[in-house]
């Protein structure tokens, strides 16, 4: 008989399933609390339920984790985890620590459709989306893991940014009861200004999630005008830069924020030219004005790209300009490096273990259910740092 995977439903769809039990509204929510603030997968262990119910779901659900294939530790303390999603695919999940916040960064589906150049998920093309259950499993294993790894009682996970392997927006009906399990106080209650929600630009999509569920929102823009971002960002094609930035307005009146962040991968003698900078300033202070922020990315080159790392010098007179015109700038700190993990580097790993390492990795995985890799501490580098406008 097929069991229902609780991982699968936000509180109100466990509500539902309960209610088929025969089982009262709260009993869903102890339910709830039990599998994703205590972590548990085992109903024997949820003592305060009736033993009654707790045959009944013995019998008709399970919770059930995505598979480990591989965790690799990186010198700076970023974790990323591949994990099996079955027929040969498997997405990453990335826990990135730091002083005041840890981060996790979630996939939403196996590969990317949308096929931006300069990011190595975007080159391996496209296998299918993830459940809601795939999805906050990431979320439910890390934040689990993380509390016995670093021998902690309270909550690991502060942030979660829908930014791995995936186009969040082309797999909405599973995101949001994702995003509701995130948000949610009986489960990991985090804050919706700490949930963000980043799109190469789906138009129509943008406007239901301010609807529906509106967190904090990244926007993928990465060119100031049209020819370029067609190459670039090839979704522009169907929704060009005036039409994107009059949906972050209509957002804006949802959003947690009052500003949307827009992503900039610099890319050497491509976007990152004074003239650019210009450009994007006309962008959003203009009449199609939008109130944001800026986070300029250091590219992760990779070979199928065919492009490379703006020099440092450039993206720090790219932010200076931004920020002299009085838009706030970042420049993203490079995480993971030794371990592939920093942004746009995700899947590039993946798609090679997908296929012909994917059986030796899954025979490691029943010797060793969890490899744990280590690499030795490398000398600090010349660290792009956070610029502070
Ligand atoms: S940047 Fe995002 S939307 Fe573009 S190909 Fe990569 S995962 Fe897909």
């Amino acid at each position: 008989m097929t069991t229902a995977n609780l991982l699968e439903f936000d509180l109100e769809g466990l509500a539902a399933f309960c209610e088929k039990l025969g089982e009262k509204k709260f009993r869903a929510t102890q339910l709830f609390r039990w599998i994703h603030q205590r972590g548990a997968s085992e109903f024997g262990q949820m003592t305060d339920l009736a033993k009654s119910l707790r045959e009944k779901l013995a019998g008709t659900a399970r919770v059930e984790a995505l598979k480990v294939l591989s965790q690799h530790e990186s010198a700076d303390g970023t974790i990323k985890w591949l994990f099996d999603v079955g027929d040969g695919n498997a997405v990453e999940a990335v826990f990135i620590p730091e002083d005041d916040r840890g981060t996790l960064c979630v996939s939403s589906q196996a590969g990317c459709a949308v096929g931006c150049r300069f990011c190595s998920t975007g080159h391996q093309g496209f296998s299918r989306n993830l459940t809601t259950g795939e999805i906050i499993a990431q979320l439910w294993f890390a934040e689990h893991f993380l509390r016995k790894h670093l021998k902690r009682s309270e909550r690991v996970i502060s942030n979660v940014v829908m930014m791995g392997m995936g186009e969040p927006l082309q797999n909405y009906s599973a995101l949001v009861p994702a995003l509701r399990t995130m948000l949610d106080d009986n489960a990991y209650g985090l804050s919706r200004r700490r949930v963000t929600v980043s799109t190469s630009g789906v138009v129509p999509m943008m406007d239901r999630l301010g609807l529906d569920c509106p967190v904090a929102l990244a926007v993928s823009l990465h060119a100031p005008n049209d020819p370029l971002r067609d190459d670039l960002v090839p979704l522009n094609k169907k929704y060009p830069i005036e039409e994107l930035l009059d949906a972050c307005r209509r957002y804006l009146a949802h959003a947690p924020r009052d500003f949307i962040t827009f992503e900039y991968c610099m890319l050497d003698g491509v976007n990152d030219q004074p003239e650019h900078a210009r450009q994007l300033i006309g962008l959003v202070k203009g009449a199609h004005g939008v109130s944001c922020k800026f986070n300029l990315i250091p590219f992760n080159p990779f070979p199928a790209s065919g492009l490379l790392r703006s020099p440092q010098p450039r993206v720090l007179a790219f932010a200076k300009l931004l920020s002299e015109a009085g838009i706030v700038t970042t420049v993203r700190k490079t995480r993971g490096d030794d371990i592939d993990a920093a942004c746009g580097q995700l899947a590039g790993d993946v798609k090679d273990r997908t296929r012909a390492a994917e059986r030796m990795a899954q025979r490691r995985l029943a010797e060793h259910p969890v490899t744990v890799h280590r690499p030795r501490r490398a000398a600090a580098k010349p660290g792009v740092q956070e610029l502070e406008p």
